[in-house]
């Protein structure tokens, strides 16, 4: 990927670690659309309770280093997932927890085995870790595969339910086969869980070596505070919190977050009804129109369909984004459209037809062009 912020390709191949030339920053600078459902965030808006406290911040919460409300965020997210306070460890999203366990549990060269396709970054945390990722198919049904997981022998083992970007949950049994027989450490990344309401984030401390990492992110409509957490035994989270270093939260989102773990429960509840009732409603929509749609347990869908970045362009031009991906294993290309309020989703399945009629318009004039060479 071209990025001018970035110093020229030839120079920061000298700079970089040789192992490391391929991989490509995650881009995270952002062009406006009219209608965004490229990121899985919380459409229908902030928890009340932390924009109220947001603006409540005062001079230390900026000038000096985090630290004044940790302890707090930590009881509140520790009483929302049940468990005790030295089993809780956040950091700047789960993004932070999972590569800092990562880094605390795997030496370099070990390996991370995870179904694939999986949450795009994981691979990029084992390789900058020094790990080898090790990707396994899903089974026919999308579930995890817990055999060809555990034959990888690999150190670490990631599971993803609701999985990013397929919606699917992997299923209690798989799970529970690979936390007991796996050989290292398992994560469970259940960042989407709340939408699905299968959970493992009590579990974390009761086995020795399982972490479940969580988000602020998604359900909870905090993405822009960036927290995340995860649940494990005090000595996993210690180790975790050794390798991680310290203020990785920002002081006022940790002010503001856990209040809002604490009182913005219900309005986090209400939110997640929505979405999984305009799940149903827009996937049903979709398979109407002819479109297939993974059944999902997030708030997302994935829409699996030929030449998904050109539709993708061409919904960004009638103002809907949607993340596309190419030739993702067992599936192919597809589209993954986030759910939000329902007028936002009648408007993106107007536009996805328009965009999937205008490509396809597109393939049979150059098709038929071709046949007249
Ligand atoms: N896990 C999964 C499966 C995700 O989809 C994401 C974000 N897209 C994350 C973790 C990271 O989220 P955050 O760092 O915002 O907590």
């Amino acid at each position: 990927m071209t990025n001018s912020r970035f110093a020229p390709v030839s120079e920061s191949l000298r700079l970089g670690r040789a192992t490391l030339r391929d991989v490509t920053p995650y881009p995270t600078e952002r062009t406006a659309c009219d209608a965004d459902l490229s990121d899985n965030t919380n459409l229908f808006g902030a928890p009340p309770a932390a924009l109220r406290e947001l603006a409540n911040a005062g001079d230390d919460d900026i000038s000096r280093y985090p630290g004044l409300h940790t302890r707090r965020l930590r009881e509140a997210l520790a009483d929302y997932a049940g468990i005790g306070l030295d089993e809780i460890v956040t950091g700047c999203g789960s993004d932070d927890v999972i590569d800092s366990a990562v880094r605390a549990f795997a030496e370099p060269g070990e390996s991370l085995a995870y179904s694939d396709p999986t949450f795009s970054m994981i691979p990029v945390f084992a390789r900058v870790n020094g790990l080898i990722p090790v990707p396994v198919p899903f089974t026919e049904s999308l579930n995890i595969d817990p055999e060809a997981l555990l034959a990888t022998t690999a150190r670490i083992i990631y599971i993803c339910s609701p999985n990013n970007p397929t919606g699917t949950l992997a299923s209690p049994d798989a799970i529970a086969q690979v936390i007991e027989r796996a050989p290292g450490i398992v994560i469970i990344d259940e960042a989407y869980a709340e939408f699905s309401g299968g959970a493992h984030i009590a579990l974390g401390p009761r086995h020795a070596r399982l972490l479940v990492t969580r988000t602020l992110s998604k359900a909870f409509g905090m993405a822009g505070f960036r927290i995340g957490y995860g649940t494990g035994s005090p000595a996993l989270v210690r180790e975790i919190e050794k390798v991680r270093g310290p203020y990785k939260e920002n002081a006022p989102g940790e002010r503001a977050a856990a209040c809002a773990v604490r009182e913005d429960i219900e309005w986090m509840r209400s939110c997640v009804m929505q979405a999984v009732e305009n799940r149903e409603r827009f996937a049903s929509a979709l398979r109407a129109h002819g479109f297939e749609a993974i059944p999902s347990a997030a708030n997302f869908v994935l829409v699996p369909l030929p030449d998904a970045a050109a539709v993708a362009r061409v919904a960004r031009d009638f103002g809907v984004a949607v993340r596309p991906y190419s030739a993702l294993r067992g599936i192919g290309d597809a589209i993954r459209v986030t759910i939000g309020p329902w007028p936002l989703m009648e408007r993106a399945l107007d536009v996805l037809i328009a965009a999937r009629d205008s490509v396809r318009r597109d393939h049979g004039q150059t098709a038929r062009a071709g046949q007249r060479q």
